[in-house]
């Protein structure tokens, strides 16, 4: 098996265009709702039409359903009947940062800032004193839905959330790193003008002003909003020789990227090939546009009705005949902090695809373990297609841990297992991620959806 850098040396310009691919990607999917409107543009230049709009399917349609703008599965229908099984993607577009409250504007003197509450699992000293941008929704009570992208335009202004001086911090510094940053002082700065002849909260006022006029909204819209503040600024490249990206939420819409255009090339497959892009990863998979709703199996359910007849039998063959790739991050090597891996089960930058047969934590806690029979069958389908890939662990035992989707479609008696890019400083505002990697993902995913039987 050649090296992800051997292949790498003999030809650049495959990495590096794939790349450029997802630089644009990730720095204009910066929330759920974004990475999913994202994915269908591209899959509709791709030739995807709603799923919906479709009475009957037949081999080689290309569909897309979209649940709610925030959760998408994407199809290339097979030869095969859907009841014999799908080969299937599922990444999450979720990614930690820090959500508006339902009553976020106040005023303090003279500033005004946005009272946040923290989604995922966040080190809340690492969100504070950057630039950050605010992007989501405001649905109002006449039907209209509200875009906001404030803060990654080049002109935008930014918002932040403050740190204190290091100078008097001496009673800060004695805290635990937990505490350093209290939760509920997650506050973003949002002006200081004040508005002329106002004499209770005048600079909160001057800021109403501004969003009825930009944005035509009221305080009162933010009851029904949908607000996030994460890191402004686009992806970069990262080292001299420009062998890295570091970007907001590599976690998972690198997974998500690479899987979706590995089905996106999937033409006239012999089975059925599906990407799901799921949201609330990070809080549990809870809800109904995470990995535990209902949605992928509606659409299942769908696909066999609109193939042949819907039967529940049908619907279990299916998923029951299934095999999945769980595609999300894996922890990178990193020399600055060497002791929390055990080194023969490490995913290292540079090496491929990273292949998780377990996360979890303790003794394997909450993961779902994915069976030999199964892996020796995708180490077969990777070594023929000539994929680089190597096989990790979330840290040596007893050091933390995490989970990952891949439970919740395992527990529907499919084969599933948990593979894709290793990143480091995951869920800090700026991950790293090694270029060869990502396009090792990318042709692990394809010769899985292509190959896998
Ligand atoms: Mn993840
Ligand atoms: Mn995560």
């Amino acid at each position: 098996m050649k090296t992800a850098w051997e292949k790498y040396l003999k030809n650049t310009k495959p990495v590096m265009d794939f790349c450029e691919g997802y630089k644009t990607y990730i720095t204009n999917a910066k929330t759920e709702r974004e990475a999913t409107l994202e994915a269908i543009k591209l899959a509709k230049k791709a030739g995807f039409k709603d799923l919906y709009s479709v009475k009957k399917i037949k081999p080689g349609d290309r569909l897309y359903a979209n649940n709610r703008d925030k959760n998408v599965a994407f199809f290339v229908i097979g030869k095969k009947d859907i009841e014999e099984g799908i080969n299937i993607l599922g990444a999450h577009i979720d990614a930690p940062r820090l959500d508006l409250k339902q009553h976020p504007l106040y005023e303090d003197n003279g500033l005004v800032l946005l009272d946040t509450h923290y989604y995922g699992g966040v080190k809340n000293y690492q969100w504070v004193a950057h630039p950050m941008a605010l992007h989501g929704v405001v649905c109002k009570k006449d039907g209209t839905t509200v875009n906001i992208k404030i803060g990654d335009n080049e002109n935008d202004p930014v918002i932040e959330i403050s740190d204190l001086l290091i100078h008097l911090a001496h009673d800060q510094m004695q805290k635990k790193a937990t505490n350093v940053i209290e939760g509920e002082d997650l506050n973003a700065l949002f002006g200081s003008i004040p508005k002329a002849k106002t004499k209770e909260n005048p600079v909160k006022a001057n800021i109403l002003d501004i969003l009825k006029k930009e944005y035509n909204i009221e305080e009162e819209d933010f009851i029904s909003a949908e607000l996030e503040i994460v890191p402004a600024g686009k992806a970069r490249d990262l080292g001299l020789d420009r062998s890295m990206i570091m970007a907001y939420g590599h976690d998972d819409r690198i997974c998500a990227y690479a899987s979706l255009m590995a089905t996106l090339e999937m033409k006239n497959p012999s089975i059925t090939s599906a990407c799901i892009f799921i949201d609330k990863e990070e809080i549990g998979s809870v809800g109904s546009t995470s990995a535990h709703s209902t949605f992928f199996e509606n659409c299942i359910a769908e696909l066999i009705n609109k193939q042949t007849s819907y039967n529940d039998l049908k619907l279990r063959h299916a998923f029951e005949n299934s095999h999945m790739i769980s595609s999300d991050v894996s922890a990178a090597f990193d020399p600055n902090y060497p002791s929390v891996n055990e080194p023969k089960n490490t995913a290292y930058f540079g090496k491929g695809i990273s292949i998780n047969k377990y996360v979890g934590a303790r003794g394997k806690s909450g993961t779902n373990d994915a069976n030999p029979e199964y892996i020796a069958k995708l180490r077969k389908v990777l070594e023929d297609n000539d994929v680089s890939f190597q096989t990790a662990e979330l840290g040596k035992v007893n050091q933390g841990g995490g989970g990952t989707v891949a439970y919740t479609f395992a527990n529907k008696n499919m084969e599933v297992i948990d593979a894709g890019v290793a990143i480091q400083n995951m869920h800090a505002c700026y991950e790293t991620a090694s270029k060869v990697d990502i396009y090792e993902s990318y042709l692990a995913y394809k010769a899985f959806l292509k190959d896998f039987k």
